[in-house]
């Protein structure tokens, strides 16, 4: 007999999510990570739960995911610390505000609440913001939360066990461990982050480098998610190093203080000079930021795909082997669609977004600009 229907290899926010709605198709889900579970890019994270509109695509996946995470946020325990904090876009130039428009329009046709807020009225919900910035967007069904303990609860909820081993090699069925064992399943999901290429020969997967800061407790002085809309752009362009200004007020009155792009690799140290950077536009948007005190500083690794977009579902040339890896800066938002989408395959139903625009062989290795 197989080991379990579907084995799951990584136990980061994806691979929670995956073990999380496969059990409840019905499925015998094993999960196996050498790591504690949500500690390597989940824990990097901002957690800003988003609704991003860089293609129709991405849209119906971070719309469809949030609308999940919506669902399931009365459920959620506290220590996953869900807050309904909306997202405020500020524009820094007369053509943002034409993104702002352009954007809020997208938005609202497609049935998400979004509000383009002038001088006046942005001053108003966020004071601390320069007050000479022309205006922005205001998103009010975004959230947050702390992804690691989300990942947590999700696994848990699942009943599933984690193996604490590292898979080696998968395919025709096995996952084989680094003890030399073979795990069997009709299916093995690829969810182990930026490493899911050294699983699964060719997939376009590089690991981005993001870097964020933490400052000491300011309550009070912002309340929304606060970032800027030319952050579209560091997020969305392939470029080899960019920053955008983005702040999340935490429960706790800290600041988390985003947010910086490169491809550099797997090199983990703290760039001071892309700190700098962000920390000057921090306090370029929010002037009182000057005063701020820094805590502590990490780094992390989106796993980023050419297209920006997820790889969801079967790989080329087996059946066996599943992707959903590939998530870059959105995992956390888009991981209970991730889950749905992969749980649906598995059960043979229909999904609620269409899954084609997410095809693991939509892009081919080597496709990064
Ligand atoms: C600075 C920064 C800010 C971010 N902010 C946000 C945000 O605000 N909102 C948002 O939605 N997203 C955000 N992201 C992106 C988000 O963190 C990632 O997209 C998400 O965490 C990816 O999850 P994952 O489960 O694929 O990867 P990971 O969390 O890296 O998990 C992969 C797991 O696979 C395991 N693994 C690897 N190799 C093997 C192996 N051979 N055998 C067994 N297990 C293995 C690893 O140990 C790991 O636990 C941010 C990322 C960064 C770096």
């Amino acid at each position: 007999m197989a080991d379990a229907d579907v084995i799951v290899v990584g136990a980061g926010i994806i691979g929670a999510a995956c073990a999380y709605f496969l059990t409840q198709a019905g499925a015998r889900v094993v999960i196996v990570d050498p790591t504690a579970p949500g500690t390597v890019c989940t824990a990097a994270c901002m957690g800003h739960l988003v609704v991003m509109d860089d293609s129709e695509a991405q849209f119906a996946l971070t719309a469809y995911s949030c609308r999940l995470w919506t669902d399931l946020a009365a459920r959620l325990p506290r220590p996953a610390e869900y807050e309904p904090r909306g997202t405020l876009w500020v524009a820094s130039t007369r053509e943002e505000m034409a993104i702002a428009e352009a954007k809020s329009a997208f938005y609202r046709a497609r049935g998400v609440e979004a509000h383009v807020v002038t001088q006046g009225e942005m001053a108003a919900l966020e004071p601390a913001l320069d007050s000479s910035l022309p205006g922005g967007l205001w998103v009010p069904g975004d959230s947050v939360l702390y992804a690691t303990n989300a990942a947590r609860w999700l696994l848990d909820q699942s009943g599933t066990t984690v193996l604490r081993e590292e898979v080696v090699a998968m395919g025709g069925g096995r996952a084989t461990l680094d003890d030399g064992r073979d795990l069997e399943a009709s299916v093995i999901v690829n969810a182990a982050g930026a490493a899911a290429p050294a699983l699964t020969t060719g997939l376009p997967i590089e690991p981005r480098k993001g870097h964020l800061a933490i400052t000491d407790r300011y309550p009070g002085v912002l309340t929304r998610q606060t970032l800027e809309l030319g952050y579209l752009a560091s997020a969305h362009g392939q470029a080899t190093e960019s920053v955008a200004f983005n702040i999340q007020p935490r429960a706790t009155g800290q600041m988390l203080i985003g947010s910086s792009r490169e491809f550099v690799g797997f090199a983990p140290g703290v760039n001071r000079a892309i700190v700098g950077k962000m920390l000057e536009r921090a306090q370029r948007f929010v002037p009182c930021a000057r005063d701020w005190h820094v805590i502590r500083i990490w780094t992390g690794f989106r796993p980023c795909t050419p297209d920006n977009l997820p790889l969801i579902g079967p790989a080329p040339g087996d059946a066996t082997v599943w992707i959903a890896a590939g998530h870059e800066g959105l995992g956390i938002t888009t991981s209970l669609a991730t889950g749905r989408l992969l749980a649906d395959r598995w059960a043979a139903r229909d999904s609620a977004i269409d899954p084609v625009p997410f095809a693991v062989d939509r892009v081919a290795a080597g496709a990064h600009g």
